[in-house]
Order: structure tokens, then C-alpha cells, then sequence
């Protein structure tokens, strides 16, 4: 992943060089105001959700007044900028380079207990005929396992889903606390759709471990949000 030191956002050296793409997970210091001082963001019209931890998206096809609610964003139209934001949770990119379409996703542990991943892959393939094995997956900066503590209300909620229990692991002299891998807990449920693993690039970059990163867990509510985003600029 690269460090755009520069700009205040990383994105995905594999994925840099596609036409028209623009990509990126800011940093704390990434606000909205930023998109501007670019010259390739400025002709793109950011899209910001109300997220409210569900597995609702929204497929954007022009602006809307008001913020919709919901964790998720899609869209095939150029010049729309999807954006999600994050302090902990997994903010995921979609890319399918044959319908030129996209979607931004925000997977909190609530979301991922919903398969909102698997709703947005199936949304995508109901909207824009994508097709799984074609889309290209981008899984960023988040709580990583090693800090991430979480209650036993969580494996008991990822049960009653049916989801595989195997992204707890069982935290020694602490009774009814699991440390939670959100980045596993939707990796597998892309390669349940039929994503290719080889499609699926991510970094290792704790959120809670990086102080230029926005981690709810470490700030709390100084924690402001991380902006992460996706959209194809029109082809002039
Ligand atoms: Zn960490």
C-alpha cells in the first residue's frame, strides 16, 4: 500500500494506473475540504452516507439532498465520489473494471454480523451485471485482531448468522473476552461469493496502533473519522 505522505491518504499501488479510477483511505488529517486542493477530485461529487451499523446500501445515481442511511454506497456513474468513514472499522473498496462500477463499504463488527459485504457483491451483480470472480476487492486500514477486545455477545451474534466463529480467538485469564479479526471475518465471506482471493489486496495497519489514523478505541470521541473513497472521474 502506498503512503501518500504528501496528499494524507494511502491507496493500492495495484490498483493505481486504471483509467480514471480514483481511490484512496485518507488519514486523520484527511477532511473533506482536502477533495478540493486536488485537481483530479475536483470534478467528483462526494456522496457521504448516515452510517447507521446495518447492511443497507444505496446505489447512487445522482446526489441526493440529505445524507441516505446505511453502510454502504454503489455506483456506475462517473463523477460521483463514494465516500465512507471510519475509526476502527473495516472500510472496504469494490472494483469491477468491466462495468466501470464501484462500491465503498463500512464493516464494523455489526455490518460483518449482517454480511453486509455480501449484500453490496449481490447488489452489484443485480445492478451493474458484475460478476464475483471479476471484481477486484480492497480491505483498509482498521482495529487489527491483536487489539481489538471484544464480549461474548459477538461470537454469540456471529452464530446466530451462521458465520464462522474461527475470527475469535479466546483471550487467556480474561472470561467472556475475544479478540475479533474483522479483516478475516469479511475475507471469508467474499470468498464465500466468489470472489478470487488473488483479486483481494489489504494492508496491515492498526488504526488503534497509528497515531496519524483515527481509532474510536484510542480517542474516543477525539477520535474524528477517517475518510476512505472510490469513484471514476468521466473520461474526457
Ligand atoms: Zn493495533
Amino acid at each position: 500500500m502506498n503512503n501518500k505522505t504528501d496528499t494524507g491518504f494511502f491507496t493500492f499501488p495495484q490498483w493505481e494506473g486504471i483509467p480514471s479510477l480514483v481511490h484512496g483511505f485518507g488519514k486523520r488529517g484527511w477532511t473533506g475540504a482536502c477533495f478540493d486542493k486536488i485537481k483530479e477530485f475536483r470534478n467528483l461529487k462526494r456522496i457521504f452516507l448516515k452510517q447507521i451499523h446495518s447492511n443497507r446500501f444505496h446505489v447512487i445515481t445522482k446526489i441526493p439532498r440529505t445524507p441516505p442511511e446505511g453502510d454502504a454506497l454503489l455506483t456506475d456513474k462517473p463523477g460521483i465520489l463514494l465516500v465512507i468513514k471510519t475509526a476502527d472499522c473495516l472500510p472496504v473498496l469494490i472494483l469491477d473494471k468491466d462495468n466501470r462500477a464501484v462500491a465503498a463499504v463500512h464493516c464494523g463488527w455489526r455490518g460483518t454480523s449482517q454480511r453486509i459485504i455480501q449484500h453490496v457483491v449481490a447488489g452489484m451483480e443485480r445492478c451493474f451485471g458484475s460478476r464475483p470472480e471479476n471484481l477486484w476487492v480492497g480491505l483498509g486500514p482498521h482495529i487489527r485482531s491483536t487489539c481489538y477486545e471484544v464480549g461474548a455477545e459477538l461470537p454469540v451474534a456471529f452464530e446466530h448468522a451462521g458465520l464462522p466463529l474461527n475470527v475469535f480467538t479466546r483471550l487467556a485469564g480474561k472470561p467472556g473476552k475475544f479478540l475479533l479479526d474483522l479483516k478475516k471475518a469479511n475475507f471469508l465471506q467474499l470468498m464465500d461469493t466468489g470472489v478470487k482471493e488473488a483479486h483481494i489486496v489489504f494492508n496491515d495497519i492498526c488504526t488503534h496502533c497509528q497515531p496519524d489514523l483515527a481509532s474510536f478505541r484510542r480517542d474516543k470521541k477525539k477520535a474524528g473519522r477517517m475518510l476512505n473513497f472510490i469513484g471514476f472521474n468521466k473520461m474526457i
